[in-house]
């Protein structure tokens, strides 16, 4: 329909991205270590990255696409993120630590 806000799959989990509230940027270089180059990312897989790795990690091993595709954890996020919605948000965000 109109093709001028089309931000192209994720550079994480390759669904599509769709602009609004389920979608963020996430610079591959953390900003701290003067990062300037932002990615379109969903919110989910976002704060996926983030929970698992530091900025230092991020800076050091994990910056980028395939490295972070390549972590363990994220791979498997991967794995179940893509049976959700485009525009799925994390449905316990806020949500006391619920671990197992
Ligand atoms: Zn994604
Ligand atoms: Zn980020």
């Amino acid at each position: 329909m109109n093709g001028d806000q089309t931000l192209g799959p994720c550079p994480l989990c390759d669904r599509p991205l769709i602009p609004g509230a389920s979608v963020n940027q996430h610079h591959l270089i953390p900003r701290t270590f003067g990062g300037r180059d932002a990615f379109w990312i969903h919110k989910v897989c976002h704060s996926k990255i983030h929970s698992l790795l530091s900025e230092r990690e991020l800076l050091k091993r994990y910056h980028t696409w395939p490295a972070l595709r390549s972590h363990p954890e994220i791979d498997k996020f991967i794995r179940w993120v893509a049976k959700r919605e485009p525009e799925f948000n994390s449905p316990n965000r806020r949500a006391r630590s619920r671990r197992r």
